[in-house]
C-alpha cells in the first residue's frame, strides 16, 4: 500500500518544491518506489525533476479530469529513479473546470487508487494557497509534511493551515493528519531562527522533525540543471540533510497505523 503524503504550506517560496523534489529522490535513493505529483500550475516541481513542463503529452490536468490515467500520464525522472506526474500552467483552468464535477474534491484520491501497488510512496507539491487542488492533494493524503521557514512570521498562517487541515478531516478525509514540520532554510548564525525553532517546539512538540534542513545554495542550484540537489551535489549540506530527513520520515511512517 503506497503512504500519500502532501508537501502544504499556503505560503509561496517556504520550500514546499525543494522538499518534495529532494525528498523523493532521497526516498528513491532508499530503495521506495517513489511517485511525486505536482499539483502547482507553476510546474517547478515537474521542471526540478529534469522535465519539460512545455513539451508534456499528458499531465496531472487530464487525470483531474478523468481524460487519461496516472498510468498514462506518469514519467520517470530521466536523473533519478522515481516517476513523476508532471503538470504546466494548463492545470490553472482545472479549478473552473472541476466545478461541474461531482466529487470534484476527490478526482486525485480516485486516480492514485489505481497505482496504489506501484508505489510505496506519493509526494504531492501543492501551490501556495488553500484552492481546489490544495484540496484535492489533502483529500488523497494519509497526511502533510509542512515546511516552514523559522522567521518571524512563520507561525502567521500556520494556523490557518491547521484549521483547514481539520475541516479536511472531519468532512472528506478522516485519515488525514499532521505528520511533520520541518524547519528547512534554516541559519544556525540567526538567534531569530533558533527562538522561533523553540516555540515551534513549544506548540507543536514531538510534531516538529528533528531533522532541520539549511540554508544552502547547492540546493537552489540545481533546479537550473534539471536536479534534484540530492543528485546535483550528494555531498553538500542540504542534500546530506534531505537525506536524512528521508529516513526519520521512513522511521515516522513505520509507527504510523495502517488506515
Ligand atoms: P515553494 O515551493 O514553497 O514556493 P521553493 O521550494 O520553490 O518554495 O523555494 C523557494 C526558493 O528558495 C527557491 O528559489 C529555492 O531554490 C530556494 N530554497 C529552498 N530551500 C532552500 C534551502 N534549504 N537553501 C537555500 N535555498 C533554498
Ligand atoms: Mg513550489
Amino acid at each position: 500500500m503506497a503512504r500519500i503524503f502532501v508537501v502544504a504550506n499556503q505560503k509561496g517560496g517556504v520550500g514546499k518544491t525543494t522538499t518534495t523534489v529532494n525528498l523523493a529522490a532521497a526516498l528513491a535513493g532508499l530503495a521506495q518506489r517513489v511517485l511525486l505529483v505536482d499539483l502547482d500550475p507553476q510546474g517547478n516541481a515537474t521542471m526540478g525533476c529534469g522535465i519539460d513542463k512545455r513539451k508534456l503529452e499528458q499531465s496531472v490536468y487530464q487525470v483531474l479530469l478523468g481524460l487519461t490515467s496516472i498510468d498514462q500520464a506518469a514519467q520517470r525522472s530521466p536523473h533519478a529513479p522515481f516517476s513523476v506526474l508532471p503538470s504546466n500552467r494548463e492545470l490553472a483552468g482545472a479549478e473552473v473546470e472541476l466545478v461541474d464535477f461531482e466529487a470534484r474534491e476527490t478526482r486525485l484520491r480516485e486516480a492514485l487508487a489505481v497505482v496504489d501497488a506501484d508505489y510505496d510512496v506519493v509526494l504531492i507539491d501543492c501551490p501556495p494557497s488553500l484552492s481546489m487542488l490544495t484540496l484535492n492533494g489533502f483529500c488523497a493524503a494519509h497526511g502533510v509534511i509542512i515546511p516552514m521557514q523559522c522567521e518571524y512570521y512563520a507561525l502567521e498562517g500556520l494556523s490557518d493551515l491547521v484549521n483547514t487541515i481539520k475541516k479536511v478531516h472531519a468532512n472528506f478525509n478522516p485519515r488525514l493528519k499532521v505528520i511533520g514540520l520541518l524547519r528547512v532554510m534554516f541559519d544556525t548564525r540567526m538567534t531569530l531562527s533558533q527562538q522561533v525553532s523553540e516555540q515551534l517546539a513549544q506548540h507543536f512538540g514531538d510534531k516538529v522533525f528533528n531533522t532541520v534542513i539549511p540554508r544552502n545554495v547547492r540546493l537552489a542550484e540545481a533546479p537550473s540543471y534539471g536536479l534534484p540537489g540530492v543528485v546535483f551535489d550528494a555531498q553538500s549540506k542540504g542534500a546530506r540533510a534531505y537525506v536524512e530527513f528521508a529516513r526519520e520520515l521512513l522511521e515516522r511512517i513505520r509507527s504510523l497505523p495502517d488506515d
